[in-house]
């Protein structure tokens, strides 16, 4: 079993980093990781004017991955995560969809207690464990944990959960694997741009898939797959996220475009994963049983 400490933390995505771990294929590996503030709050009277942004989206790692070429891409299947008995949420003046509207900050710590997130005395939450940045290093130049594009990264996505494999460019030699930013719960939209904050441990298996050409980033649940896109503009990461599965569909299940086009209108879920990153991120969701494989 492989481990990688919360010690060891990027907070942008580079082939420049040195790697603190290297694995071969289908080997598993538990990555600790930070709450997205750095575990910086940790009481409602916390001064959030104090917050050191600089340590904001942290992901541990990065592990490099024995074999994996540019051109192959990473398959890590999220085995199990674990999270502390307390998390936070927090938002403000100019922060989330209603940044706008408000004045202030505000810090709301919220214990966990088995299955469920004690929001208030009368709203528990049932959770839904997920992971909010997971992603390989660019081919070039340096991406902020905090941004998701075509490596991965702040994708926000609710079906980074356990049981779930994520699709991954490599773009450099050992794809340069990171993740972090836990949330215990969050629900698709993130508006008021944080989730139930965790810090914690995930369990990943990763694997190469040799030479592939596939609309990355994706995940493969056991009964879906998503294809995601990340843009400025919410309309904008929508089409580019259709157009990508609609290309999907084509090469790996045969079908022209037109039929492609139809199926998703009748059975492809359009999401949004999250609309508060510096890019807003949207996933197709189709169902597996109406891929053929060819
Ligand atoms: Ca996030
Ligand atoms: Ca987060």
């Amino acid at each position: 079993m492989f481990q990688v400490s919360r010690d060891h933390v990027i907070y942008e995505m580079s082939a420049q980093h040195k790697p603190v771990l290297t694995v071969d294929p289908k080997r598993q590996i538990t990555f600790e990781t930070r709450d997205a503030l750095s575990g910086q709050i940790t009481s409602a009277g916390d001064r959030f004017e104090a917050l050191d942004w600089t340590r904001v989206n942290p992901a541990t790692g990065p592990v490099y991955v024995n074999g994996a070429e540019p051109g192959d891409v990473l398959a890590v299947t999220i085995a199990r995560i674990e999270i502390d008995d307390v998390g936070v949420t927090i938002t403000g003046k100019d922060m989330g969809v209603l940044g706008h509207l408000l004045e202030e900050s505000s810090i709301k710590i919220i214990p966990i207690e088995g299955d469920f997130a004690v929001f208030s005395e009368s709203i528990r939450l049932p959770l839904n464990k997920m992971v909010g940045v997971i992603g390989t290093a660019p081919k070039d130049g340096a991406i902020p944990c905090g941004v998701p594009d075509l490596h991965g990264g702040n994708m926000d996505c609710k079906e980074i959960k356990e049981g779930a494999t994520v699709l991954l460019p490599v773009n450099v030699p050992g794809a340069l694997l990171a993740l972090g930013d836990l949330h215990a719960v969050m629900a698709d939209g993130e508006i008021c741009v944080s989730g139930l904050e965790v810090a914690g441990r995930v369990t990943v298996t990763v694997d190469v898939l040799k030479q592939k050409t596939l609309p990355l980033p994706m995940i493969v649940s056991d009964t879906q797959v998503m294809v995601l896109a990340s843009h400025e503009d919410l309309d904008e990461a929508a089409n580019m996220a259709v157009v990508n599965m609609v290309s999907y569909l084509c090469e790996v299940g045969g079908f022209a475009k037109a039929e492609a086009a139809m199926l998703l209108s009748l059975a492809g879920d359009v999401r949004i994963c999250q609309i508060v990153d510096p890019k807003k991120t949207v996933r197709v969701a189709l169902d597996k049983a109406y891929i053929p494989e060819r």
